[in-house]
């Protein structure tokens, strides 16, 4: 029989949980990583627009190479909360737990009666970025959405910046389309709407007649959560990354021509025949870094199209406790989950986001610089890798796995015949979903025109 060892189990397989599970089997830790999807690639695959194409597929490769190590046992199609349940897997006779599962429930638009209209016309991001990255897929069975004419982002970050992207590559994609201009949708990214048009003889794309669509966020340009100060930043500093915003946002306009609308909130969905029809907004102004309603000042847009990017969060699971819209940690830098110990959060799951702060590794410009290429800003010529913006959940991936490495140093491993147990219960897991090992079943699951 095998020696004692330690054995622990990690849910979520993407970025992070991969990046842990990698570190924990290097230490001679059995891992068995529950995903709940067949493929682990998280937010990569289903939350990055698929122009970042050369950077997925990178990414791909790195979370493949962490999971076909040996030690690291992938149990796909299995879902904490629903295939099994955290009051009971937690209970198994891990040496720990981490919970690595990200944060796809999208922040609620606080809106009176909005839960009504998703799907008809209300839309969150999460969804909506998914159906774009997956709709070109044969097997794609999930909602449809057409972009209409002056579709409507409420939002601010860089996933609403997405979102607008989308917006207006699929209008102008369209309206080139009817004119009888081929342009693949990398293309035109890649180049730009204007630059496109350009190059096809159109030299001035609002000759198109496409009604731009808006993104509309509640404070100015210069708050808007693209680039971050440093904590403790001077007055110079910050003045930096106000002027970073304005310009990263300014240029993303001039490429992809989407208007802007800050210092506006959402009042009232507009509705007409059973669906949303626009929004209501009030304008806002900002009093001493205080956000100040004006009831006086209230405009419309108009759409059948309304996404709201106002971010993301852990969702809640049956049996884990929540201390708000987080869960109940009693450290947030370790992720040590407060109600029981050798449970640790990692990842997005932590915060909700990834946020882009200066460390030893990113510091303020390349954070910058980073977010610049992502939101494909940089220019024609300029490389397109946005590795360092997956490094930041590595290296929370990283961090975390250090936390239990010491967790698990400082108790004794598992008796031989208890790991084993474990680890029966997983093969028969693995069984039911027809899981053998990681390079079959990703053939298997992948599907052919996968990007
Ligand atoms: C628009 C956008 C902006 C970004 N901004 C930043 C940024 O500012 N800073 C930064 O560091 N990174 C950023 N990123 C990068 C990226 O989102 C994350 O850093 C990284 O992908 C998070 O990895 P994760 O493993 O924590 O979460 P995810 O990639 O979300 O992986 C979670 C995994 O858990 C699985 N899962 C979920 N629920 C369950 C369950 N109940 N049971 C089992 N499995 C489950 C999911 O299927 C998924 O595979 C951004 C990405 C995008 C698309």
């Amino acid at each position: 029989m095998s020696p004692d060892r330690h054995v622990v189990a990690v849910f979520g397989g993407a970025c992070a949980g991969s990046t842990a599970a990698d570190i924990l089997g290097a230490h001679g830790v059995d891992v068995v990583v529950f995903e709940q999807n067949a493929r682990p690639y998280g937010k990569i695959e289903d939350g990055l627009p698929r122009w970042h194409r050369d950077q997925r597929r990178m990414e791909y490769r790195r979370i493949d190479a962490r999971l076909s190590r040996p030690g690291v046992h992938l149990v796909p199609n299995t879902r904490l909360g629903t295939d099994l349940q955290f009051t009971d897997v937690v209970h198994w006779g891990w040496s720990a737990v981490l919970l690595a599962n990200g944060a796809w429930r999208d922040r609620p638009l606080d809106l009176p009666g909005a839960e009504r209209w998703v799907g008809r016309g209300l839309v969150y991001q999460n969804p909506f970025i998914y159906w774009f990255n997956h709709a070109p897929e044969a097997s794609y069975r999930g909602p449809r959405f057409e972009v209409p004419p002056g579709a409507i982002c409420i939002g601010g970050g860089l996933a609403s910046i997405d979102v607008v992207k989308v917006f207006q590559l699929e209008l102008y994609g369209r309206v080139l389309r009817d004119r009888g201009i081929e342009v693949s949708m990398y293309d035109l990214e890649h180049a730009g709407i204007p630059a496109t048009c350009r190059a096809h003889g159109i030299e001035d794309p609002h000759q198109l007649g496409v009604a731009d669509s808006w993104l509309v966020y509640r404070r100015r340009v210069e708050d808007m959560p693209l680039a971050q100060a440093p904590p403790g930043a001077t007055p110079e500093q910050v003045a930096k990354t106000e002027f970073v915003r304005r310009k990263m946002l300014a240029k993303a306009q001039e490429k992809y021509l989407f208007h802007m609308r800050p210092q506006a909130i959402p009042l009232s969905l507009l509705i007409e025949a059973d669906h949303v029809a626009g929004v209501r907004f009030m304008e806002t102004q900002l009093q001493g870094g205080r956000l100040v309603e004006q009831p006086d000042h209230t405009f419309e847009l108009r759409s059948p199209l309304v996404v709201s990017a106002i971010g993301s969060l852990p969702e809640p699971i049956p049996g884990i406790v929540m201390k708000g819209t987080f869960y109940d940690y009693a450290d947030w830098d370790t992720g040590a989950y407060a109600p029981v110990s050798g449970v640790f959060g990692v990842g997005n799951v932590v915060t909700g986001r990834g946020n882009i702060k200066a460390s030893e590794h990113h510091s303020k410009d390349v954070a910058a610089y980073l977010v610049e290429h992502y939101l494909g800003v940089q220019g024609e010529e300029a490389p397109r890798t946005v590795e360092g913006l997956f490094d930041q959940a590595s290296a929370r991936g990283e961090a975390a796995a250090a936390h239990v490495v010491t967790y698990l140093s400082e108790h004794p491993p598992l008796p031989a015949a208890q790991a084993e147990s474990l680890l029966a219960r997983v093969r028969a897991r693995q069984q039911s979903v027809g899981y053998q090992d990681y390079a079959s079943w990703m053939t298997r699951v992948t599907p052919p025109d996968a990007e």
